[in-house]
């Protein structure tokens, strides 16, 4: 029997995605905090950002931070040895992001290449941001800690759009695109992290089965990573049209409700009884 660990994204998915609130999913988290399944965020927010939410629900497992660009894990989580590392906020943190300065140098050379105002993170305030998204000024503040990922708004019709993408492409990066913002990342995904992180547990357990659980376009490459993919409802109740993927599940309800029901029949259809050691 295969143990379980599930992957899931943080806004729009665990967490509402106009109010950031978790509790529709409570029944669902407690059944996997008795059962002693891992549960590990996989989200575009920052390390600031994740740190108090880990806190506030009661999670101690590893944590994906900005799309991938590194997996953070609590010290002595794991016995296997670790891929290269460094110790970051009393974390281990494998890194594969690119540095946020020369994301933030490369966003503004290719906006004035295409001719289109882009707005990074970095080009905003704090209150930008909490207006913006609807976060607390202290949370905004945590928002805009950034490493390894730059949220950004293409001001223009699709063909600017289109050749902001392409020139990113064309630089060697990644964009992605959320549940608010397109993205600008190094070479890395949440897949990646995905696979790396499951390979650790492959390496100290044996076999697991792994889920993952999103609601938008940067939750394709985690989605592709691994046995059991799940999708929840956007706030309009419909799918995100851009997430295809063989064997996807629907979840049946928005964002956190949509999260308990499919978490609920997981747990009952994989028979989780056998907590790890
Ligand atoms: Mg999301």
């Amino acid at each position: 029997m295969p143990r379980l660990l599930i992957f899931t994204d943080l806004d729009g998915t665990l967490l509402d995605h106009a109010t950031y609130a978790w509790a529709a999913a409570q029944p669902a988290l407690d059944r996997l905090r008795s059962n002693q399944v891992p549960l590990i965020f996989c989200s575009s927010k920052t390390r600031a950002e994740i740190e108090p939410l880990r806190e506030a629900l009661e999670n101690r497992h590893p944590f994906i931070v900005e799309n991938g660009g590194a997996i953070l894990i609590p010290a002595g989580y794991f016995t296997v040895p670790l891929p290269p590392h460094r110790t970051i906020g009393g974390h281990l943190a494998i890194e594969s992001g690119a540095p946020y300065p020369v994301l933030r140098r490369t966003l503004g050379e290719i906006a004035a290449a295409a001719d289109v105002t882009v707005r990074g993170y970095g080009d905003l305030t704090v209150k930008d941001v909490a207006a913006l998204t609807g976060l607390s000024i202290e949370d905004a503040a945590r928002a805009k800690a950034r490493d390894y990922d730059e949220p950004f708004t293409i001001e223009g019709t699709p063909a600017d759009r289109a050749r902001v993408l392409d020139l990113i492409e064309a630089r060697g990066l990644r964009w992605t695109r959320g549940g608010r913002f397109h993205h600008l990342t190094g070479p890395h995904d949440k897949g990646g992290a995905v696979r790396q992180l499951s390979e650790l547990y492959r390496q100290q357990y044996g076999r697991m089965l792994t889920a993952g659980i999103g609601d938008s376009l940067n939750d394709l490459p985690m989605l592709g990573a691994v046995d059991r993919p799940i999708l929840v409802r956007r706030p309009d109740g419909g799918y995100d049209p851009d997430v295809a993927l063989p064997g996807l599940e629907f979840a049946n309800g928005i964002g956190p409700a949509g999260w308990n029901a499919a978490i609920t029949a997981l747990l009952q259809a994989t028979d989780v009884k056998t907590p790890p050691p």
